[in-house]
Formats: structure tokens, sequence, C-alpha cells
């Protein structure tokens, strides 16, 4: 159960204390507060964790303070859609707003290699509007002989170029609890140019341990992708995992699950659940072309299958995007095959437009099936 306050009352206000007491009273129960920063306000809320069926939500309801009380299902409880439960989603970081109704594009290296292709990758991505990327610095591999990322020692001139070029956001997989302190540390030598999201990759999805760990931080937030060997729920899971231990600025990637029917792409691209996790949770929603695809194979008509996929991501509403572009491929250390050139950059963003737009005006033709009183399951 949550019990939602006016936005008006914090901690601070008598009406609050008056609340706890009477919460704090009923047997076997415990409150966990949280803050919810929003564009124009800061909501307080208070989580009931234990028996809560023996409470009246009526009489909590007619509490001093109280806006509303929401009976959130046993599942997802921090990051579900509860019936009735119409909180806003999303979050703002250094000046980029993420939620389910924004698109934001993170094009990048899926590895960092070199600085003159750090540099010629951000200035592209600056020259086309563009202000998040990707950048790898700790690449989990499959084989312990493949190259394993630069690690910290590429972290400052990262930073350092993302400022130049104006980009506030570098989507950055961590897989130890210490890479988060490297990068806070970077970040502070080199006077905070950019932000981080850190990203936590297929293989981790269920390290339990580091997903804590990024969750007790609250100074950057968290891309949690989809497990590739294990079913959504699973995944959904991890990502409560890390919003129980504080910090709910949490995107979820889709990236394709591993399967032998998934051929002929490296996996089998699941876009198709970008509704489904806006139905059930009310984190933003991010697709991986990339990961999902895994080459630069093309339909006949000449559009690659990265972008065959993107738009059907974009379409079905996806918030964000992470894809893989090199500016000479064939020197990435990483993921080569399936990087896409600079000069497919433009084309690329102009397909994601194409997809977008008609994203938009399918959802007025949700309003219109709404109103009508088409389409309720
Ligand atoms: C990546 O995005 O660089 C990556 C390794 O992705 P995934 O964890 O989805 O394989
Ligand atoms: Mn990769």
């Amino acid at each position: 159960m949550i019990v939602i306050l006016n936005s008006d009352i914090d901690r601070n206000t008598p009406e609050f204390h008056r609340i706890q007491e009477y919460l704090e009273t009923r047997p076997d129960v415990r409150t966990l507060v949280h803050e919810v920063t929003g564009t124009h306000q800061t909501v307080t809320e208070i989580y009931l964790i234990g028996d809560t069926a023996s409470l009246d939500q009526a009489e909590i309801e007619s509490l001093p303070g109280v806006e509303r009380v929401v009976r959130v299902s046993e599942e997802y409880r921090i990051l579900g859609r509860h019936r009735g439960d119409t909180r806003p989603s999303g979050f703002e970081y250094n000046g980029v707003r993420f939620d389910q109704d924004e698109l934001v594009v993170f094009a990048g290296l899926c590895a960092v290699d070199t600085p003159e292709h750090v540099e010629t990758m951000l200035r592209a991505l600056r020259d086309h509007g563009q202000s998040c990327t990707r950048m790898g610095a700790y690449k989990p591999r499959t084989s312990p002989y493949a190259f394993q990322g630069h690690g910290k020692s590429c972290l400052p001139y990262v930073f350092e170029l993302a400022g130049k070029y104006d980009i506030r956001v570098v989507a950055m997989e961590v897989t130890h609890e210490d890479h988060v302190d490297e990068i806070r540390a970077a970040l502070e030598r080199t006077g905070s140019p950019t932000g981080v999201m850190l990203q936590i990759g297929t293989r981790n999805t269920q390290n339990f341990e580091l997903l804590k760990s990024v969750g007790r931080q609250r100074e950057f937030p968290i891309l949690i992708k989809r497990g590739f060997g294990i079913t959504l729920e699973e995944s959904l899971n991890a990502a409560e995992y890390v919003a129980s231990e504080g910090n709910r600025n949490i995107v979820f990637g889709l990236r394709g699950v591993k399967s032998n029917m998934g051929d002929p792409h490296r996996n089998f691209v699941d876009f198709a659940h970008v509704p489904v996790v806006k139905r059930l949770t009310r984190m933003p929603v991010c697709i991986d072309p990339s990961h999902s695809v895994g080459t630069r194979d093309a339909g006949p008509e000449g559009l690659l299958d990265v972008m065959h996929v993107t738009a059907q991501g974009v379409i079905a509403g996806a918030n964000m995007v992470l894809v893989d572009f090199h500016p000479a491929p064939r020197k990435a250390l990483v993921d080569g095959p399936q990087a896409l050139t600079l000069a497919e950059l433009p084309y690329f963003l102009e397909d994601v437009t194409i997809a977008r737009e008609a994203y938009t005006r399918r959802r007025e033709l949700a309003g219109r099936m709404r109103s009508a009183g088409a389409g309720q399951p």
C-alpha cells in the first residue's frame, strides 16, 4: 500500500508526523518514506510493508495531508503500474527527460577504443542535434581473452569530450560496484562536464549484489537490460531489486533474447514487448537494436535490419534507443560487424523521426478508440 501525500506536505510538516504516528501504531506494518521529484514538484510517498490487508484505506485517506492511497499488487510494488495508479512515470537527469512519453536516442561506440574515434563520434552526434551517447569502458566479454575495455583509464577523455560536444548523458555499462566509484571520481576530476547513465548488461541482470549497490546510490540513473535467458518477469523483478534499494530513476532495456529460432539475427528481437513493459510498469522503455540484430544485413529495399527493428520499437512507443555506431567499424575492437557508420547516422535519425511520427498518430488513434469505447480488453 502506498500513501501519497499532498504536494505541500513533506517530512518536516506536522501533518506528516501525525500520519506517521497513526501508521506506526498499526500492528505488523512497517513504513518506508520516499520523495519523488518530478518536473514541477516533489511528492512524498509512504510505503506500507507487512500486513496491510487489515488497514482501512478510507480512514487513511481521510487523514489531513493525505492525497490518496493506492493498494499495490504483490508484483513490482515500486515500479509497477497499479490499479487506479495515475502517478507520472519517469525522471529528469542532467537536463534530459526520461519517461513513457519521451524518446531519446543514445547512438555511440559499443566500446571506447581511441580518443580520436570518441571525438569523431561525439562531433557527429552534436552536428546532428543529439544530446546523449553510449560509450563502453567496461566490457563483459564471452571470452576471457577478448578485449575487456579500457576501463577507468579512458574515462577522463570520454567525459571531457562529451562536455566539449554538449553531450549531456553517456550510457556506460558497469559490471562491478567499483566501476561506479571510478566513474564518480573521473567526473569529479574533470569538473562534471557530462552525466552518466549506469548500464546493467544482460549478463548481469540477476547479479543481485550489483543491482543492490547501483540501487543504493542516487546520483546516477540506471538502464537495466532484460536478461537474455530468463523470463520477462524475472527481468522486471531485477529492476524492482534496484528500486527497492532507493533509486527509482530506472529505464528498462529490451535487447533481444537467446533462441535458436532467433537466426538469422544474433538474438530473437523482442520489441513487441515495448507496450507490455509500459503496461506492467511505469518505467521508460529502451530498445537496443544493435545487440538484438547483431549484423549489418539489409532488406531488399536497402534498409538495414537494425533500422527496421528500431522503427518497429519506436512505432510501438519506445522511449530510448541505444544503438552502436562507429567511425570505422572495421577497426572497432568490439561489435564492429553490427555498428552503423557515421554516413548512415542522418538516415538512421530520419527513420526514427518517421517511426515516431507514426507512433504519435497512433496515440491519437488510441484516443479516438477509447472515446468510442472500443479496444477495451
Ligand atoms: C552493450 O550494450 O554494450 C552490451 C554488452 O549489451 P548487452 O548487455 O545487451 O549484451
Ligand atoms: Mn556490444
